[in-house]
């Protein structure tokens, strides 16, 4: 089986609710945790971006959490974000705030998801602080543009992460040029149908630097999310060509991984910022982590073997 079916298998069967039981439930070695996530309060996220800015790296601050399902839930997501936003004001830390609609309600009920964006983004602003959007399932990303659009007017700054491994995506980017859009661009995390998504890895590459190229031309301060250095260095190309040079663009990855590559990007003048999770709903975000690479699968396992 090649290790692009093994994850996307791997996928698929972390969202069983009864994998998640055993997994939640077993005494999972807490290196395996602990090597993705921050911990498990904000507390331990801010202390992890201190750290990041003295490096000369930036933060995005993510409340582990999707899915919700519930008012109750909905709200207590909104209390953590704005916890997260006064936080980043008291303690003068160098991150943005990333956030999933589906955290906010946009399941059940998307009127009172875009009152906790537009709440949210407005204490951000008054704070000095930025939003971005995680893009989330296929199903969800109809949503999740409407909403883009409709904050955009009032919220410019606000940051919108999009796949390449979509079908759809050029064509989406295309309908949003008149805004010149804040784009995080990613290869896309979740197990998807093959009418809807690439699943080739050359195919993904290849959209990824046709989108690239795209943002550069039409968008605003492009992001750069991936851990591949033959990607980072065709946008560096391309920056290399623009008058602002390596600032023209951000580079962003995820905690936890290609540490050496992040400090060498920053070190040598690029724009670096890193995705630091945290909270207790850490199990989908770990999954989608450990289906990356069969070599986490593998550690992963032993793991839960020693247990
Ligand atoms: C800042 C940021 C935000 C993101 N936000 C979203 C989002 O909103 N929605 C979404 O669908 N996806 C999101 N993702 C995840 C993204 O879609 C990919 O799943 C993930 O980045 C892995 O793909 P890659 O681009 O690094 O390329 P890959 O080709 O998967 O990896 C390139 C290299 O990076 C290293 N690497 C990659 N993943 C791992 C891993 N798990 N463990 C160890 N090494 C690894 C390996 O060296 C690998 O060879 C985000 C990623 C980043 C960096």
């Amino acid at each position: 089986m090649s290790s692009s079916l093994i994850g996307r298998a791997w996928l698929w069967v972390s969202e069983k609710p009864k994998i998640e039981h055993l997994v939640s439930q077993g005494r999972l070695t807490r290196r395996v945790v602990d090597r993705f996530i921050a911990g498990r309060d904000l507390e331990d996220a801010v202390k992890v971006i201190k750290d990041l800015n003295g490096r000369g790296i930036g933060g995005i601050l993510d409340y582990l959490g999707e899915g919700v399902n519930d008012p109750p839930g909905a709200e207590a997501a909104y209390d953590a974000y704005l916890a997260a936003i006064k936080r980043i004001s008291e303690t003068g830390i160098d991150t943005t705030v990333s956030l999933k609609l589906t955290q906010l309600g946009l399941e059940f009920d998307k009127g009172a998801c875009i009152d906790h964006l537009r709440k949210l983004a407005a204490e951000a602003e008054a704070m000095g602080a930025r939003l971005e959007i995680d893009i989330e399932q296929s199903r969800y990303v109809d949503d999740t543009l409407e909403v883009f659009r409709l904050m955009h007017a009032d919220h410019p700054t606000l940051r919108l992460a999009l796949q390449s491994y979509l079908r759809r995506t050029p064509a989406d980017l295309e309908t949003m040029s008149d805004l010149r859009p804040r784009i995080r661009l990613v290869k896309g995390a979740y197990s998807e149908p093959v009418d809807i998504a690439f699943y080739k890895r050359s195919e993904i590459d290849a959209q990824y630097r046709f989108l690239t190229d795209w943002l550069f031309e039409n968008g605003t301060d492009p992001a750069i999310a991936t851990h591949d250095g033959v990607l980072i260095d065709h946008a560096r190309k391309l920056a290399s060509k623009q008058p602002s040079g390596n600032k023209s663009f951000e580079i962003q990855m995820l905690y936890g991984i290609r540490r050496d590559l992040q400090e060498e990007l920053a070190r040598t003048g690029y724009r670096m910022r890193v995705y630091v999770p945290y909270g207790s709903a850490w199990y989908p975000y770990l999954m989608r982590r450990i289906a990356e690479r069969p070599a986490n699968l593998r550690f992963f396992l032993r793991a839960l073997l020693r247990n």
